[in-house]
């Protein structure tokens, strides 16, 4: 029999800023596919209906076009498995859950919360690992389906042996063993009827024919629950390869978080780097070139990558060296029209400069004006000193905690153009009492440098939200940052002056 065509994924959630990770692990599924003449498909799992967004998907579509990482199965072009967005697959997904329903290897669920942390509760203090209830799991099908047919809300939850081991081989780590009495009875389809991450992406990389499952280390507990539910559908499972995480260049190496460094894709392409940089970068941090170089193209990537030379050591994201990549890109790589080109692709093109003439031109007297007015829609971060960040009667720690308010709402606002923003800023400066005039102050520091600049909501949505926060957060940073400690205060106050959470 001939070995079946390879087939991989990525399957990002549209829940916020196109991130690195996912340019990661498209980087490292893209090249395996490419190197063994197989397809890389995009699937989008928007499941969680509450936190997904159309923007976020486009957002993460075109981040992933201008990398140059096209895919050749996806919920923008189609392919012989669609749909690729999951909710659109909700249906395929309800009939697997009765199927394994059916065959007695899941159950309705009928407890309530306050039932279940009282379970908790009790198996905590018996010191005993949390199970589910023995009732729901061991309900006859006939009465849990009469319950449900009375119309009694429930879950519908796998269920995972009491004992035993689960071994998991994993390409670059091995053998992994847990003891199945170490797992929940996961919930696969939650009362609202939709399903969880685990059946849906099991489901869809089955009936989608995913071979190998090449993702970030973060899932790798996540494999016992999905092998028994490849075994207990009657499947085989795909072969997997978890991704060592993105680490800050920070002290003890943290995981890559955006409080601590740039994470969002559209960042990095307004600040002004080079796609085939940051893709080289990406390459570099996980994979060696052999004979170590540390500049090459994607070609030349594709030419010697071999999955199992994957370091397992954690890649640290250090905007440093991605910067001197960039430079070197820029220095060695374009003679003056190709880099008059991709300064014009960038942000000095017609389209760029027509949306800031309006805003510029009652600001002008003479054409040499333009400089110093606009320049700082062209840079990446803007000198600002932290005593000009003021705010009448409030001191720099608060100051600093406005930003993060203000961050926070701009992050739940998918909607970037300026009406949105003035709404926004209108929400803000009513929850904090303030005048939003003076709230403004601050902000036309921090985002353009200067105490008065261009109209400050047009001058967001050309800066975009991405690198609006960027400088915000650079802002916090110059006032003296804010700690774990006050940030959790902080979330808080949010919640009760803006309601739901972040
Ligand atoms: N939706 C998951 C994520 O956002 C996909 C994980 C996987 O690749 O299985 O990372």
């Amino acid at each position: 029999m001939s070995k079946p065509e390879t087939r991989v994924r990525i399957a990002p959630s549209p829940t916020g800023d196109p991130h690195v990770g996912t340019a990661y692990q498209a980087l490292y599924n893209y090249a395996f596919a490419r190197t063994r003449g197989g397809k890389f498909i995009l699937r989008i799992e928007d499941t969680d209906q509450a936190r997904s967004s159309p923007e976020s998907e486009r957002a993460i579509l075109s981040s992933l076009r201008w990398l140059g990482l096209e895919w050749d199965e996806g919920p923008d072009i189609g392919g012989p498995h669609g749909p690729y967005r999951q909710s659109e697959r909700t249906a395929i997904y309800r009939e697997h859950a009765a199927r394994l329903l059916e065959s007695g290897h899941a159950y309705r669920c009928y407890c309530t919360k306050e039932e279940l942390e009282q379970m908790r509760i009790e198996q905590r203090e018996k010191k005993l690992p949390a199970l589910f209830d023995e009732v729901c799991r061991n309900r006859s099908l006939d009465e849990s389906s009469r319950r449900a047919e009375a119309g009694d809300a429930y879950v519908i939850r796998m269920k995972v042996p009491r004992d035993g081991v689960c071994v998991i081989k994993d390409l670059l780590h091995g053998e992994i063993r847990k003891d199945w009495a170490s797992i929940d009875d996961q919930i696969i389809i939650k009362s609202d009827g939709f399903p969880t991450y685990h059946l849906a992406n099991v489901v869809d990389d089955h009936l989608m024919g995913i071979t190998h499952v090449i993702r970030g280390e973060e899932w790798i507990n996540s494999v016992p629950k999905h092998l028994k539910l490849y075994e207990d559908l009657g499947w085989e499972a795909p072969v997997f390869c978890h991704l060592p995480l993105l680490r800050n260049a920070d002290k003890n190496k943290s995981k890559l978080s955006k409080r601590k460094n740039p994470t969002s894709i559209e960042y990095y392409r307004r600040a002004g780097f080079l796609p085939q940089a940051l893709l080289n970068f990406l390459g570099m941090l996980g994979w060696s070139m052999p004979g170590d170089e540390e500049k090459f193209t994607l070609d030349q990537m594709l030419e010697h990558f071999r999955l199992e030379d994957i370091n397992l050591g954690g890649p640290v994201f250090d905007v440093k060296k991605l910067r001197w990549l960039n430079g070197r890109y820029i220095r060695e790589d374009h003679d003056a029209p190709a880099l008059r080109e991709e300064l014009f692709k960038w942000a000095l093109g017609p389209e760029m400069v027509e949306k800031i003439i309006p805003l510029a031109q009652p600001r002008l007297e003479t054409l040499a004006d333009w400089g110093f007015l606009t320049a700082f829609f062209f840079a990446d971060a803007v000198p600002c000193q932290a005593e000009e960040l003021k705010l009448k009667g409030h001191d720099a720690g608060e100051v600093a905690e406005v930003f993060q308010f203000a961050i926070w709402q701009l992050e739940r606002q998918r909607d970037f153009r300026s009406e949105a923003i003035e709404l926004l800023f209108k929400e803000l400066a009513e929850a904090l009492e303030l005048k939003v005039r003076v709230l403004l102050g601050p902000f036309y520091v921090a985002l353009s440098g200067k105490a008065a600049s261009t109209p400050l909501y047009q001058s967001m949505e050309i800066l975009g939200s991405d690198m609006v926060r960027m400088r915000l957060r650079r802002a916090i940073e110059l006032l003296g940052g804010l700690s774990s400690k006050k940030l959790k205060a902080l979330e808080k106050r949010y919640e009760d002056l803006f309601g739901g959470t972040r």
